[in-house]
């Protein structure tokens, strides 16, 4: 009686293990890695130097063996990778098929390829990135001084151009009060003065303009 429960333990953990060994067996696996880890995204996967075992046999990378697949493909350019609150991290992998089955993933480094620093608009500057295209460091212009125009009028508000010392772009905003205006109204103003008295200044250059067109 217990030699048969013995028999009968020892063929289910024999039938068990048969599938598994069939699998590992059968499954294709990386045993070197590709010379090349470090890309840009101006670049495209190369996997020379890739070995895989499969079958009990090594079998290395060649472009001609159609066994081997990747995703991404390498015709496709690689990404820099993103983790889960979309930031950018300096890797991003690159799976491995060997005849249709998974074989391993290979991680690789892809950074951006940033440009020049470029005007992007009133609001700042940046760098675009030559292989995804997306805008990097962006930040506000640095402009140190702004020069007045002279092109206001009593009743119209004057502009001031200042140029961003990084980027030299230009940027120009009206300021609340005309030439005219702070002749007669001063400038010894603390901020919030000048804004109160700036903004019913527009009001009061708004209902003119309006009424009798004034410029
Ligand atoms: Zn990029
Ligand atoms: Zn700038």
């Amino acid at each position: 009686m217990r030699t048969k429960k013995a028999i009968a333990v020892l063929l289910a953990v024999v039938m068990l293990a048969i599938p598994f060994a069939v699998v590992s067996y059968a499954a294709p696996e990386i045993v070197a890695q590709p010379i090349k880890t470090a890309y840009t995204d101006c670049e495209k996967f190369i996997p020379q130097g890739l070995v895989i075992s499969f079958d009990g046999e090594e079998i290395p990378y060649t472009p001609i063996d159609e066994d081997f697949a990747f995703m991404p493909g390498l015709d496709e350019y690689l990404t820099v990778g993103v983790n889960a609150d979309g930031e950018d991290v300096p890797y991003n992998t690159v799976e491995v098929y060997y005849k249709n089955q998974y074989a391993g993933t290979i991680q690789v480094e892809v950074s951006h390829v940033l440009g020049e620093i470029t005007n992007l608009g009133e609001a700042g500057h940046g760098q675009y990135c030559l292989g995804c295209g997306k805008v990097h460091n962006y930040e506000a212009h640095s402009i140190p001084e702004f020069i007045p125009n002279d092109d206001g009028g009593l009743f119209v508000p004057q502009t001031q151009t200042g140029t961003c010392e990084i980027c030299h772009g230009k940027v120009t905003e009206t300021i609340p009060g005309s030439e005219g205006f702070r002749f007669i109204f001063g400038g010894e103003m603390t901020e919030f003065e000048s804004e109160i008295i700036g903004y019913f200044y527009m009001i009061v250059v708004s209902l003119i303009q309006a009424l009798i067109g004034i410029r």
